[in-house]
């Protein structure tokens, strides 16, 4: 059987350049070793982010630092036995959050994130998903006036980044969010966004529509790929079964640097893991109508489907070391607190690990020196938002096109060592 691209690896990203790929006449298969949708685009907060124009800063200031040294931090957690691995990537990180670094980054950021929501729509729309999708925005919670005025204070730049939010006072907040217990010093009602009330659900129903659109989707380990003597390559799906193409396309999410690194290219990826469980709502209690970030404390709640999901900050870690969820504990003493929350509904917390690159940009182009393989990864805090866009981009490259945005900065050469 032969097609013309595979792409590897069916989250967010992966099924959304399949697509796309599809829509520009190539005939696509779409690997992964599990059903689409399982891994780090299942257990995300949902939230279909328009306002991220911003990506997530390296902390400079010591009040942070310090407890975070520590282990003291909610938001943040790291093991100390992954700091030999973690120092190199997180110090470059760190470069990369200089003031002048980081705005450039943001404008770069900015330009994928202003095309997210309409390209989810397209795909919303084509695959009659609108029922898993809550436009109703997300709240960022100020417990104190301190907390408050520290948040508000960033507003300016997401004001000039053109990002629409409403500054809530406490009543205000009151008023929307009932289910909130006590009176707050208010939040910041990010209006845009959107919540996907079950993220695995949108990215298999985005699967569905690849498949109606003639893609051909299997099972299959990403580490059979190899290059066959006719300078294209071969695959093997879990049938045993061979498979010809002539291009591939990397979108492994956490697990992408395995298959490059095989081609000589080994970008800096690091990883922020997190944690979920989901909570009943307990009956006759008022219920969170939107995503709610405890932003003092550090941790997200976002109402699903399947209950009310508690989502954690960042433990810095290595991928596979086994988890140590402290910090879903300490979250849900802190919630319990603040809103109704029922009985924990899955028999272990959740953990995925958000694919971080230190310039906090993803890597989306050409492999370098390996004609005929591309890449689709490291989206970090955001690629459960950016997949649709992240297809458009790539396909338009891969077919010759014009992309919608420059794509020079987000190009893989940027960690080819000379
Ligand atoms: C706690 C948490 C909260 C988050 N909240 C948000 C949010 O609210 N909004 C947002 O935009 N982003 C959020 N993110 C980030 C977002 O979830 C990720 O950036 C995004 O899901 C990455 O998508 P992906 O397709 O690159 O990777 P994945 O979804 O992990 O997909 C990679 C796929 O590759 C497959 N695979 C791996 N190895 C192989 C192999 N050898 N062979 C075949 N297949 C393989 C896996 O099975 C998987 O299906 C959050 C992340 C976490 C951890």
């Amino acid at each position: 059987m032969k097609y013309d691209v595979a792409v590897l690896g069916a989250g967010m990203v992966g099924v959304c350049v399949a697509i796309h790929l599809l829509q520009q006449g190539r005939s696509v298969l779409l690997m992964d070793r599990n059903d689409a949708g399982e891994e780090t685009s299942y257990g995300n907060a949902g939230l279909l982010q328009q306002e991220a124009v911003r990506p997530y800063e390296f902390p400079h200031e010591p009040s942070v630092l310090l407890p975070a040294a520590f282990n003291l931090r909610l938001d943040v957690r790291y093991h100390l036995t992954a700091l030999p691995k973690l120092i190199q990537p997180l110090w470059s990180y760190f470069r990369h959050c200089s003031p002048r670094r980081y705005e450039s980054i943001a404008q770069e950021y900015g330009h994928i994130i202003n095309m997210t929501l309409a390209c989810h729509q397209e795909l919303i729309s084509a695959a009659g998903a609108e029922q898993l999708i809550r436009k109703v925005g997300w709240i960022s919670l100020y417990r104190t006036a301190k907390g408050r005025h520290k948040g508000l204070r960033t507003l300016d730049a997401y004001t000039r980044q053109g990002v629409n939010f409403k500054v809530l006072n406490g009543d205000e907040l009151a008023e929307i969010e009932p289910a909130i217990k006590g009176h707050h010093a208010g939040g910041v009602h990010w209006q845009d966004p959107w919540i996907a009330g079950h993220p695995g659900q949108l990215v298999k129903a985005y699967t569905n529509l690849f498949k109606q659109l003639g893609g051909v989707f299997v099972q299959g380990d990403a580490g059979s790929l190899k290059r066959s003597h006719q300078q294209s390559w071969q695959l093997r799906d879990h049938q045993d079964t061979l498979l010809e193409v002539d291009e591939i396309v990397i979108a492994l999410g956490p697990w992408s640097a395995e298959i490059t690194a095989r081609f000589g290219y080994r970008p800096p990826m690091f990883f922020k893991r997190g944690y979920h469980m989901h909570y009943q709502y307990p009956a006759g209690q008022p219920r969170l109508t939107r995503a709610v970030q405890d932003s003092e404390k550090g941790y997200m709640m976002t109402p699903m489907d399947a209950g009310l999901r508690i989502c954690t900050g960042a433990e810095l870690g290595l991928r596979d070391t086994p988890s140590t969820p402290v910090q879903i504990d300490r979250a849900e003493a802190i919630a319990r607190k603040l809103i109704p929350l029922g009985e924990r509904l899955d028999a272990e917390p959740w953990r995925g690990a958000r694919p971080c690159i230190p310039d906090m940009k993803p890597i989306i182009g050409p492999l370098p020196g390996a004609p005929g393989l591309w890449c689709a990864f490291g989206h970090g805090h955001q690629g459960f938002t950016m997949g649709p866009a992240t297809g458009k981009l790539l396909a338009a490259m891969m077919t010759g096109q014009t992309t919608d945005i420059d794509m020079s900065g987000f190009r893989a050469e940027r960690f080819k060592k000379p």
